[in-house]
């Protein structure tokens, strides 16, 4: 199995969060008091039947780096500890897993939550044969234009709290049901208080207003709202696809990002075959979303890239659509990653278990393919190496499973497997 080689392939970015990290250490040693004696106390994690390392260096020596009988040593935010559980250090706090399996937190790379509003009827036509012909994507910026700051980030909160449940945490999201200056600002202020992974997909579609100068459009996003929305995004993205912008466009928007110190991503071969992919590879995109249509010469021009190839079934599933071949793209030596797309059109499911699940069924994963990828996968579709993986010096991310094996999130679908989740190093579920 080869799915992935993030840390032959791609040299480690910097690492965006060490200013905060910094910044808390920091704060935390000349702040003595109780809080900070608690968040430094080591904690060790022991009786796991299954650990989930993603270090190949590690237990069997597959890319997942799997331990059995392991525990872990968190310490403040960080992993301090892995190995196997009768040569664990002592520490300050113990917890018995009870036989369970441990694996890094899910690393959701793509998702769309600062919106407002939903979509069922839409959803209920397609699933019923019924024509439909309300706007899609232009249903939910009329809804979001109209939604007030608090509507939209409570919205936020709530489906970031049902992600954690089941397991994420580390969260990318987007911008892109606003497209006017002020309402993609907006969104991208909502998103950077929950996650510094943030994306402004100002060119998500065309704006209404600008259905007859599209390229007027273009210059809009990559003038004026690009000079509101840079300071608050890390990533630009654009959805490169007939009907929304073409090769040229995406270009002409992905390459105004980059000279305003944003990484690209990208919205790449989704509904046809596209430049979308060829296109992340020329700029050297973190990322290139969707893939479900591609050529051989796409294949290619990944697997001799450090772009990864994210695969999104949530969004096959509702809307009933062709199945991104990832056993195609892993045999071809490509990084894949797996994630929600969560958004109200296409995909309204925040579960990364059920992206699983429906990759080991119906996209040719295996079980330890679709694992890595929702979890190192994801991180390296954000060059990150802090995350999605549990290591000493990654940050303490790790989500308990209520059943013996990880095999599991695909063998038991729908079932709500995730019973403990620690964030940072603080259990949050
Ligand atoms: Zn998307």
């Amino acid at each position: 199995m080869t799915p992935g080689r993030p840390s032959e392939r791609s040299a480690p970015e910097p690492d965006p969060t060490a200013d905060q990290a910094t910044k808390d250490a920091m704060s935390n040693a000349t702040t003595v008091s109780p809080a900070h004696s608690a968040s430094t106390a080591s904690t060790l994690i022991t009786n796991i039947a299954a650990l989930v390392t993603n270090d190949p260096s590690l237990g069997d020596g597959t890319p997942l780096g799997l331990i059995q009988d392991a525990a872990v040593v968190i310490e403040g935010d960080r992993i301090a500890w892995t190995g196997d559980q009768s040569k664990a250090p002592a520490t300050d706090n113990r917890i018995d897993a009870g036989g369970r399996a441990v694996l890094p937190g899910f690393v959701d790379s793509h998702s769309h939550l600062v919106f407002a509003g939903d979509r069922t009827q839409e959803f209920n036509a397609r699933m019923s044969g019924r024509p439909y012909s309300a706007g899609g994507i232009r249903t939910t910026v009329a809804a979001t234009r109209a939604a007030t700051d608090e509507e939209l980030e409570a919205n936020v909160t709530r489906y970031l709290a049902e992600a954690l449940r089941q397991g994420t945490t580390t969260f990318e999201t987007k911008s892109g049901y606003g497209l006017t200056t002020h309402d993609e600002s907006r969104a991208l202020r909502v998103a950077a208080r929950h996650t510094d992974e943030v994306t402004y997909l100002g060119a998500h579609i065309v704006a209404p207003e600008f259905a007859e100068d599209p390229a007027a459009y273009v210059a809009l996003v990559t003038g004026e709202m690009l000079d509101a929305c840079a300071p608050h995004a890390r990533w630009i993205d654009v959805f490169c696809e007939k009907g929304a912008f073409d090769g040229d466009q995406a270009r002409a928007i992905l390459t105004a990002g980059k000279a305003r110190g944003l990484h690209p991503r990208i919205h790449a071969n989704q509904l046809s075959y596209g430049p979308g992919v060829r296109l992340a590879v020329e700029l050297d995109a973190a990322s290139a979303d969707h893939c479900t249509h591609l050529t051989d010469e796409d294949v290619d021009a990944l697997a001799n890239s450090r772009t990864v190839a994210t695969l999104l079934p949530g969004a096959e599933f509702s809307t009933r659509a062709e199945w991104p071949d990832a056993r195609r793209l892993l045999d071809a030596g490509v990084t894949v990653a797996l994630s929600t797309d969560c958004n109200p059109g296409s995909s309204f499911t925040s579960s990364v278990p059920f992206c699983i699940a429906l990759a080991v069924r119906d996209m040719g994963m295996t079980p330890d393919e679709a694992v890595w990828s929702a979890t190192a996968g994801g991180a390296a579709a954000l060059r990150r190496t802090d995350i999605g993986r549990v290591t000493p010096g990654a940050y303490a991310d790790l989500t308990l499973l209520d059943a013996p094996s990880h095999v599991h999130l695909a063998y038991r679908p729908g079932v709500p497997l995730v019973s403990g989740v620690w964030r940072r190093g603080e259990r949050v579920v």
